[in-house]
């Protein structure tokens, strides 16, 4: 009896994983004439849905709008001049427009998943969601495989010329190209997030110290609101009943004639908190981008945007490498990318250590609280928030 191998394909690039990396590099590629083949390995009800970042720089905004995906984003996008640090019983405005002139954006990231998704499919752009036993190999050569099982149960092989590992910091891309040197520091606190259906209590995000723990709100729509409270990285969210959250979250974000405003909790998640870098963001002809490359606390809101501006860096690299034969942007990706890296990374872990407190560190809590009245008292340091927050600084 014949057996058969796998179904062939050919493309130029193999793009792993369909999250907002994947996603935008297959769109920019399309843009400029290559051709790619996205795969991932969850269903599209559940990438569309995966809730994460919300919050955009103007650069990421910009960025969007010039390729096609500025629709929804200028319609129910919430444009945001500035943030809220509270502690201490204070709550202090920091104004961005009036200290960078720039300005950030509340779109959530489930919202550009299914602009892009909507986007690929509408272009009959190779798709294909549900797949298992995801694999790249031959990285090494001028023509690195990529492999995968369809949701019909079918193996596939795709002769590549490069294949990008767009698939988060779980994915399987990173393992295929070894790193030489990792940095990591994993912090001893998670972030509990709620998504609520309620109006949002404020106009612009509220960072708040306390010495119970940080809290943020964020917000998501008129309608929706978006809560993270620190907790232990030991909790567990079954030890977060709804009524254990919205009494935490009063008491961190109390403060004299302010009403937070309960309402339904929708979701509940639980996110560790953890910084890491590796170098080279490239192997062969495997590139690296986005959370398979990187990760940030979401203190910064800065994991979204690092994908964003990697992919589009790559596009440019690789539009002139497998078009116009030129690699030197392609060789020089990764050492630039890590440049832009490492200043996200410091912003995202000064942020952290500047307002999630350790129980029991009495001397942190008050080098934290000095740091906070300067920021919110010299205009030279509220400048560097600003400039960082934004993506002004970016590198
Ligand atoms: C609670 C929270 C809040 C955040 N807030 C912000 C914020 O406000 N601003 C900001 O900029 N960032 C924020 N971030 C970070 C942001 O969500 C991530 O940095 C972003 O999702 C990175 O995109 P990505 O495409 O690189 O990775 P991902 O979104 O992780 O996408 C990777 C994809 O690859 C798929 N995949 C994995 N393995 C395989 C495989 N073997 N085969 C096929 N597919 C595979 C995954 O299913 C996934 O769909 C936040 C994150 C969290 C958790």
């Amino acid at each position: 009896m014949a057996l058969s191998g796998p179904v062939s394909h050919r493309t130029r690039v193999g793009i792993v994983g369909a999250g907002p990396a994947g996603l935008l590099l297959s769109h920019l590629l399309a843009r400029a004439g290559i051709e790619s083949v996205v795969v991932e390995n969850h269903s599209r009800e559940y990438c569309e849905k995966r809730q994460r970042a919300g919050l955009l720089e103007h650069g990421t905004v910009e960025l969007l709008r010039e390729v096609g995906l500025g629709a929804r984003l200028e319609a129910e996008g919430i444009e945001h001049g500035g943030i809220y640090l509270q502690f201490a019983g204070e709550r202090h405005h920091l104004d961005f427009r009036e200290l960078t002139d720039s300005t950030v954006t509340i779109y959530a990231q489930t919202e550009i998943v299914k602009d892009l998704i909507a986007a690929r499919l509408a272009g009959g752009q190779h798709l294909e969601f549900s797949v298992t036993d995801t694999a790249v190999t031959d990285i090494d050569t001028d023509r690195p495989l990529l492999h995968y099982t369809d949701s019909g149960g079918v193996r596939h092989e795709v002769t590549c010329d490069v294949i990008a590992g767009c698939d988060g910091f779980h994915g399987i891309c990173s393992v295929a190209a070894p790193a030489e040197q990792v940095w990591e520091r994993v912090y001893p606190f998670s972030w509990l997030g709620v998504l609520a259906d309620v109006a949002p209590s404020t106009d612009e995000l509220i960072y708040a110290h306390h010495v119970d723990g940080f809290a943020l709100h964020s917000i998501r729509s008129p309608e929706v609101s978006r809560l993270y409270l620190q907790v232990p990285a030991t909790d567990e969210i079954s030890q977060w009943p709804d009524d254990r959250v919205w009494a935490a979250l009063q008491h961190r974000f109390a403060l004299p004639g302010w009403t937070l405003q309960e309402g339904p909790i929708r979701e509940k998640s639980l996110t560790p908190l953890r910084s890491y870098v590796r170098s080279p963001m490239r192997r062969g002809r495997l590139f690296l981008a986005g959370d398979a490359a990187h990760i940030v606390p979401p203190t910064g809101a800065k994991g979204l945007n690092l994908a964003v501006r990697d992919v589009a860096r790559l596009a440019t690299a690789l539009t002139e490498w497998l078009g116009q034969g030129d690699p030197r942007l392609a060789d020089a990706y990764a050492d630039d990318s890590l440049r832009r890296v490492w200043r996200a990374t410091h912003f995202s872990w000064w942020m952290t250590s500047m307002l999630h407190t350790v129980p029991g560190d009495d001397f942190n809590l008050a080098l934290q609280l000095s740091q906070l009245r300067q920021t919110t008292t010299s205009r030279a340091a509220a400048t560097t928030l600003a400039e960082n927050y934004t993506g002004v600084a970016a590198a």
